[in-house]
């Protein structure tokens, strides 16, 4: 196994350094499955956190929670707030913990990373989403699969490798981050950004993500939002030629949007094994679209007034392809509208950029997919599929500011009911991904003979 650590931490020698287990006759699958009822309660304690983002409820009830708990387990913990950072106040401050346990000779650090917030509720739930409630092989809850059940595991995971082998090399950092579901800025961004990431203190990264107990996530599409503005010219609405319709110049955004851009994205494939297929290309989605006076609301019941209206803005949300550029993606819609700028009378617009994110991609010989997808085979039997997300996750963060390629997202539970009313995760699969990420820390922190 390739070691990518920083030059200069090399493993010591292998004399005193085989593994004692503490006991002769468990092994780390037996601990794992031992701790079957503290991997349920504590994935219930987890969810019964209301950790919902927006606003970011919560934070710090939950990272206390995982900070005691780790602290316990003998991890060196620490509370980090994500001061300034969007949506950070005194009500609603993002916090962060992070946990790391050193081993008992030098090697590499291996982090699991979870973010402990959660999306709203939303409707349709026949459960209470914030119960956990346990039937049969599943725990429910809003954030059950997506991703305290993940959380969950890989505190297991590392608690059981502590317990099993009392000599390890390198060390394991745990960390709960805040607001993956909102770009993440006040978590992995912010801990990337004051060192938590670099090189020279982590070298493999695990996000227990809900991607199936049996794939590997090698990485994720990029994403460019931005506003359009079409101006007008304000008039009385029975004359509209003496106006200028902003609505009627939006349409010709969308009408070249139809004719060119659509087309052309959907020529664009992707090497990446993005799944589902549909988003094995370029997309892009329209987000919102308001023109004129503001729709009759809660405020206003009275009909309204005839105007041309002078404004018009859409959000567009372009997912883009490892194989396409960031300036690409913009230029190419800013060429249109500079086309229509040229051609069409009156037509002006104004784009605000939104936010950005570059494709991330992990190679498949890095080492932390070998190692997950060795243990994924011998845990499950079979060699796990790789996929990549179509949206993103907190790898960008990794991966742009950390400047680490080497993470991948594994986890329990399936994609499909992220999100979704009824939320739950299955207590096996939770069982099985420990075990994988059990196995993982043997292959990467035991001696090898
Ligand atoms: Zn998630």
């Amino acid at each position: 196994m390739a070691h990518i650590s920083k030059a200069g931490v090399s493993p010591a020698p292998l004399a005193n350094r085989t593994p004692i287990p503490n006991s002769a006759t468990m092994t780390l699958t037996d601990r794992i499955a031992d701790k079957r009822q503290d991997l349920v309660a504590l994935t219930q304690d987890l969810i019964r956190i209301p950790t919902l983002n927006p606003p970011g409820e919560d934070y710090r009830t939950i990272c206390d929670l995982i900070k005691k708990r780790l602290k316990s387990s003998g991890f060196e913990t620490q509370l980090i707030r994500a001061y300034g950072t969007p949506g950070d106040s005194e009500r609603y401050p993002r916090w962060n913990v992070i946990a790391r346990r050193e081993g008992t000779d030098q090697g590499d650090c291996v982090h699991f990373n979870s973010h402990h917030d959660v999306v709203e509720v939303g409707a349709g739930w026949t459960r209470d989403p914030f119960g956990a409630d346990v039937e049969e092989d599943r725990i429910y809850g809003r954030g059950a699969c997506d991703m305290k059940g993940g959380l969950a595991a890989s505190i297991i995971a590392t608690e059981a490798f502590i317990e099993e082998y009392a000599h390890f090399a390198g060390s394991i950092e745990l960390s709960a981050t805040a607001d993956e579901e909102s770009g993440g800025y006040g978590g992995v961004a912010y801990l990337a950004e004051h060192g938590f990431c670099d090189l020279d203190r982590v070298q493999h990264v695990i996000i227990p993500e809900p991607l199936n107990k049996d794939r590997i996530c090698l990485g994720h599409r990029g994403g460019w939002w931005a506003e359009i503005e079409t101006k007008g010219e304000i008039a009385h609405g029975s004359m509209p030629f003496l106006g200028d319709c902003a609505v009627r110049h939006m349409g010709a955004v969308l009408s070249a949007f139809e004719d060119k851009l659509f087309p052309a994205m959907a020529t664009r494939h992707t090497d990446m094994p993005v799944v589902p297929d549909g988003a094995r290309q370029s997309t892009m989605n329209i987000n919102s679209i308001h023109g004129g006076q503001p729709e009759q609301g809660k405020d206003y019941t009275g009909l309204p007034a005839h105007c041309v209206p002078d404004s018009c803005r859409i959000v567009i949300d372009r997912r883009f392809l490892i194989e396409e550029s960031l300036d690409g993606v913009r230029a190419e819609i800013i060429e249109l509208l500079e086309h229509l700028k040229a051609n069409r009378p009156d037509f002006d617009y104004e784009l605000t950029e939104i936010n950005s994110v570059t494709p991330s991609m992990t190679d498949r010989d890095a080492p932390v997919v070998q190692t997950v997808a060795q243990a994924t085979e011998d845990v499950i039997g079979k060699p796990p599929s790789y996929v990549a997300s179509p949206g993103s996750y907190d790898q960008k963060h990794i991966d742009r500011i950390g400047k680490l390629k080497n993470c991948i997202a594994y986890g329990p539970g399936v994609l499909e009911l992220a999100h979704k009313p009824d939320e739950r995760i299955g207590i096996t699969d939770m069982l099985d991904s420990a075990n994988v990420m059990g196995k993982s820390l043997e292959t990467l922190l035991l001696p090898r003979d």
